[in-house]
C-alpha cells in the first residue's frame, strides 16, 4: 500500500533506505530483506559503511538485482572494527559520527529524484530512528534475531509469554546472565529497547511457523521476508574459493558429508578446535570444515593431512549453495541465527555448538521445539569433547535424531 509516494506533480515509487550493522549475519538478511522489497517494486538503498562496502564483493548493485548502495561512516574508514582500539572505543565513534553522517547522506537525498519515505535500521542502531523522526519520515526497526531471543530475558527458569517452553539461565541470551563481560555489547542489546515503543514499524527475521506463539504477543510485526530460490546473499565479507568447494561436494556421496562452521565472528578456544577436530575425524564422516583465516592456527598440526581422503578444510564457503547440496546432512553450527534459518529452511539437520549471545537460545530451540537437531552436551570445562562430537555426529548421520529431524522436516514441508 506504500508502493507509490506522490510528491505534488509526479508519482514515484517510494524509497526505502535499508541500513545495516556492519557484520556479515547482520547484512544478510537485511540484503535479502532489501532485495525482496526491491522485487515488489519499491526503490530500495543498502546503506553500509565506508570501509564494508570497500570490503564487499557486492554484487547487490549488478544488473542481477539494481539495488542502490549509499554509506554512512563509523570513524573507521581505513580499516572498520577490525582497527578499534576496543568494542567500547568502535561503538562510542561509530555512534557519534554515524548519526552524523546519516544526517548528510538524507539531506542530499531529500533533494534527489528519490526522496527517502521510511528507513528500515538494524536494531543495534536506534539512533536512526532519531534521525527518521527529525527528517519527518517513517523508521522500521529491524531486529536481526528470532522474537523469542530478541524480546526475552531473565536469571532463573521462566515462561515468557509468547515463548514455546520454559527457559532455564544457560538458554537465554548470553549478554543478559554474564553482563560484565561484555559492557560494550550489553550496552548496544539493551540499547535497541530505548526507542523501539516509537518506531512505525518493528520488524523480525522469522517466519510464522518457526515462532508461532510469538505472534499475538507482537503483533505488528513483518512474517515472511524469504525471497525463495535465492541461494546468493551476493555479499562476501571474506574470500572465497566457491569453485574449488563445490566441486570437492559435487564429488560426495548423497547425505554423506558434515558441514562445519561457526559462522563469522565466533572464536574457539584452541582446545575446542583439537577435540571437534579429532571428534570429527573419528566420527568417519566427510566433512567440510569452515575455519576463518584468523583461526586456522588452532588447527591440529596434522589433521588437515590426516583427513585428506575425506575432509576439505576451507576459509570461507557459499554457505547457503552448501546447505542446498544434497551432500551434505548435518550442519554442526554455533547456531547464529542466519545458520539456524539456512539449515531449516533447507532440511538440514543440525548439531548444535552454542558459544555466546542469542546461540544458546536457539540451539534449545532446535534440540526442544523444532527437534532439528541435537545440542552438544559440553563438559564442566564448557568443552565440547571428541567423543561427544563423534557420538553426536553418528546419532544424527546414522540413528535415530537423523531421522526423526528428517520427519520433522517432511511434515512441515507436506504443511
Ligand atoms: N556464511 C557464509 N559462508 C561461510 C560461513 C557463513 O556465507 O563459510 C554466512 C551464512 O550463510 C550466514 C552468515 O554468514 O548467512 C553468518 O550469520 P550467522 O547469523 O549464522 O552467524 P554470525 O556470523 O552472525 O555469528
Amino acid at each position: 500500500s506504500c508502493k507509490q509516494r506522490n510528491d505534488g506533480e509526479r508519482t514515484r515509487k517510494a524509497h526505502c533506505l535499508v541500513l545495516t550493522y556492519p557484520t556479515q549475519g547482520h547484512i544478510n538478511p537485511m540484503l535479502q530483506f532489501a532485495k525482496l522489497h526491491h522485487h515488489k517494486g519499491l526503490k530500495v538503498t543498502l546503506v553500509t559503511t565506508h570501509f564494508l562496502l570497500n570490503t564487499l564483493q557486492l554484487h547487490a548493485g549488478s544488473s542481477k538485482c539494481n539495488i542502490a548502495l549509499e554509506t554512512i561512516s563509523d570513524g573507521y574508514e581505513e580499516g572498520g572494527f577490525a582497527t578499534a582500539e576496543s568494542t567500547d572505543a568502535y561503538l562510542n565513534r561509530f555512534w557519534e559520527i554515524g548519526p552524523q553522517t546519516l544526517t548528510k547522506l538524507l539531506r542530499r537525498m531529500s533533494s534527489s529524484e528519490y526522496p527517502v519515505d521510511c528507513i528500515v535500521y538494524d536494531a543495534f542502531m536506534p539512533w536512526s530512528l532519531d534521525v527518521a523522526k527529525k527528517f519527518g519520515i517513517f523508521g522500521a526497526i529491524f531486529f536481526t534475531q528470532t522474537v523469542e531471543a530478541s524480546f526475552s530475558g531473565g536469571d532463573e527458569e521462566i515462561l515468557i509469554p509468547g515463548l514455546q517452553l520454559p527457559l532455564e539461565a544457560v538458554d537465554f541470551p548470553s549478554f543478559l546472565c554474564d553482563l560484565g563481560s561484555y559492557p560494550a555489547v550489553y550496552d548496544m542489546v539493551v540499547g535497541q529497547f530505548s526507542n523501539v515503543d516509537e518506531a512505525d514499524w518493528i520488524l523480525c527475521n522469522t517466519f510464522h511457523e518457526l515462532e508461532p506463539e510469538a505472534r499475538p504477543t507482537i503483533p505488528s510485526m513483518y512474517l515472511d521476508n524469504r525471497l525463495k530460490e535465492d541461494k546468493d546473499y551476493g555479499v562476501s565479507l571474506f574470500k572465497q574459493n566457491n569453485d574449488a568447494c563445490m566441486k570437492w561436494l559435487n564429488e560426495q556421496p548423497k547425505v554423506s558429508v558434515v558441514y562445519v562452521s561457526f559462522g563469522s565472528g565466533a572464536e574457539l578456544g584452541a582446545e575446542q578446535m583439537e577435540e571437534l577436530a579429532w571428534g570429527l575425524r573419528s566420527s568417519k564422516s566427510n566433512f567440510l570444515w569452515v575455519v576463518r583465516e584468523s583461526e586456522a592456527g588452532k588447527i591440529p598440526k596434522g589433521f588437515v593431512e590426516e583427513t585428506s581422503e575425506n575432509g576439505l578444510v576451507v576459509s570461507w564457503c557459499p554457505q547457503l549453495e552448501v546447505l542446498a547440496h544434497e551432500a551434505v546432512g548435518c550442519f554442526i553450527t554455533h547456531c547464529g541465527w542466519n545458520s539456524t534459518l539456512e539449515s531449516l529452511s533447507l532440511g538440514v539437520p543440525l548439531l548444535a555448538m552454542p558459544q555466546w549471545t542469542d546461540q544458546g537460545t536457539n540451539a534449545k530451540y532446535i534440540m526442544d521445539v523444532w527437534k532439528t537437531g541435537l545440542k552438544a552436551l559440553a563438559d564442566e570445562k564448557g568443552i565440547v569433547r571428541k567423543d561427544v562430537v563423534e557420538h553426536c555426529i553418528i546419532e544424527i548421520m546414522e540413528g535415530e535424531t537423523g531421522k526423526e529431524s528428517k520427519e520433522c522436516y517432511e511434515m512441515e514441508a507436506s504443511g
